[in-house]
């Protein structure tokens, strides 16, 4: 097949799909009001796969020849990941940074697990399953297939472990046969669920290296209208009586969906199975692979991107007002754009640091790149405070774009100008900024940024743990011996 052109994507999604919104099952997410402008937004990302102007950008010569997506490449030098950021960038500065799951997270975490694919047949259970995992890249390259991936387990009680909860409703394998297996239950969180083919199941975090926990412990790959999947969404965050569709562009068209994903006896093929019964491979896979450092490569190109859009959008929403020729609108300008270079700075860290990874491959900095996360979910909290703070009453003090076509168009024209817009310019800058700053959609973009790779806290820990301190605390014991030597000299 190839790359996809939006209308293959689009026509990929009427699949006969169950998935529910607001109490309904959706007839069709590519024409719900709903749900059919972010079908459209991610259809506009494959179109520009072949547009002259970034085909060379996002494309490259697959293994068999055809094209394929940048982002299903195995980097093997520093190059390779200046490509394929620069790809990535792409397809960010569309979205403004906004849609975190664009099709680009999920080609990079297969490819790297292919690239890896060895990890996979060293498993516990004696299964040999690394030509799932090659089979399924191949796939992937050759068909453009766009991927959701759930690790979560539902929130019971966290206190204990998944196979001692009161309710058993994690996702589990219950029955296995000759072709496959079956599994029933929940997990979550499947961002871009409803706009996706395949559901990528990963291996569910925090599992106890222990046998009870073996029929959690997989990770698999279906389609999402695979019989029994149930995808549940969240409420939706997109206003249902838009005045003008320039009052909320973010809403409308980057609510990429969030859902619960229920599975009722859903049978997986033995050839869809990356991992099987197999606690130690599900808390080892991650690091043994590389896939973490891999996945942050793209969601900090993502954060450039967004760092970058919420940057320009407080300085622009200064400069209509004029606002930035106060000192404490400049720093506060200055915070954000400090932050700007600073994501920037520590992505372009992680490609130069990249180390090999022993599989033909280069990743990259895991520390960089950690460092731009756990920095980023505060960071954008505070950018969206401070295009709060900077467009204060502005933000509610303009009306709806659609007042200038309306019948007080002319009153509208001439009280909302500013000192360097027009009323129709300041409307749209305005509304733009309010979408992004104190929308419901805002809120989930705030939530997203601090959860959606893991828990800040548990990953801060960890990131305690694998950084390489010895270099610093041997460096300590240099200083110490010196001044003890030092005060031998001078007869201590
Ligand atoms: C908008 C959004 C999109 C997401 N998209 C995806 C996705 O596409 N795919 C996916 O797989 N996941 C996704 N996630 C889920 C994300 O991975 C989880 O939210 C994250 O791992 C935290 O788990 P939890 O939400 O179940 O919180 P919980 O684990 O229930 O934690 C709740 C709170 O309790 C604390 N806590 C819990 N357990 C411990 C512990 N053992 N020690 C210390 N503190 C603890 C945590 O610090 C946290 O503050 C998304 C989340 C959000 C919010």
């Amino acid at each position: 097949m190839g790359l996809r052109t939006g209308k293959q994507y689009i026509e990929s999604l009427r699949d006969g799909r169950h998935v529910y919104l607001e109490g309904h099952k959706v007839k069709d997410v590519t024409v719900d009001p709903r749900l059919g402008l972010t079908a459209q937004t991610v259809g506009e990302l494959y179109d520009m796969q072949h547009d002259p102007e970034f085909r060379d950008l996002l494309t490259m010569d697959g293994p068999d020849g055809e094209r394929m997506p940048v982002a299903c490449m195995q980097p093997r030098t520093i190059a390779d990941l200046a490509r394929r950021r620069q790809a990535m960038k792409v397809w960010s500065d569309a979205t403004c940074g906004l849609f975190g799951r664009t099709p680009d997270f999920m080609n990079v975490g297969i490819a790297t697990l292919a690239s890896a694919a060895s990890v996979f047949d060293n498993s516990a259970s004696g299964r040999a399953l690394s030509s799932n995992v090659l089979a399924y890249y191949n796939r992937l390259c050759r068909e453009d297939i766009t991927m959701t991936h759930i690790q979560v387990n539902p929130a019971v009680d966290r206190s204990r472990q998944v196979f001692q909860q009161a309710k058993d409703i994690a996702l589990k394998i219950v029955k296995e046969t000759d072709a496959g297996f079956y599994v029933n239950g929940m997990r979550l969180v499947g961002t871009l669920a409803q706009f996706a083919n395949d559901i990528v199941v990963m291996p569910s975090v925090v599992v106890n290296n222990d046998d009870k926990a073996g029929d959690y412990a997989f990770a698999f790959v279906t389609p999402v209208a695979a019989d029994g999947v149930r995808i549940i969404s969240r409420p939706s965050v997109v206003p249902q009586n838009p005045g003008h569709f320039l009052d909320h562009p973010l809403s409308l068209q980057y609510d990429e969906g969030d859902a619960v994903i229920v599975f009722e006896n859903v049978f997986v093929p033995w050839e869809n199975t990356f991992i099987f019964r197999d606690p130690s491979m599900c808390n080892a896979v991650y690091k043994q692979t590389f896939l973490a450092e891999n996945y942050s490569h793209q969601t900090m190109t993502r954060a450039l991107a967004k760092a970058e859009f919420m940057a320009g959008l407080a300085c622009k929403m200064a400069a209509a007002t004029k606002v930035d020729v106060f000192p404490n609108v400049q720093s506060q300008l200055a915070e954000l754009l400090i932050h700007v270079e600073t994501q920037r700075a520590l992505l372009m860290q992680s490609e130069q640091l990249a180390v090999p990874t022993g599989f033909g491959t280069v990743a990259p900095s895991k520390m960089a790149l950690q460092a731009a996360q756990l920095h980023f979910y505060e960071r954008y909290a505070g950018m969206i405070d401070c295009v709060r703070t900077i467009g204060a009453g502005n933000l509610i003090g303009v009306p709806s774009y659609a007042e200038l076509s309306g019948e007080i168009g002319p009153l509208v024209k001439e009280y909302m100008g500013t000192a360097t817009l027009e009323a129709d310019e300041r409307i749209q800058l305005t509304r733009l900024a309010a979408d992004a700053s104190f929308s419901a959609f805002s809120g989930r973009q705030a939530l997203y940024e601090r959860y959606y790779q893991g828990d800040p806290v548990r990953k801060t820990c960890s990131y305690f743990f694998d950084y390489p301190k010895q270099e610093l605390t041997s460096r300590i014991d240099r200083v110490l011996e010196k001044q003890r030597n030092k005060a031998r000299q001078l007869g201590g």
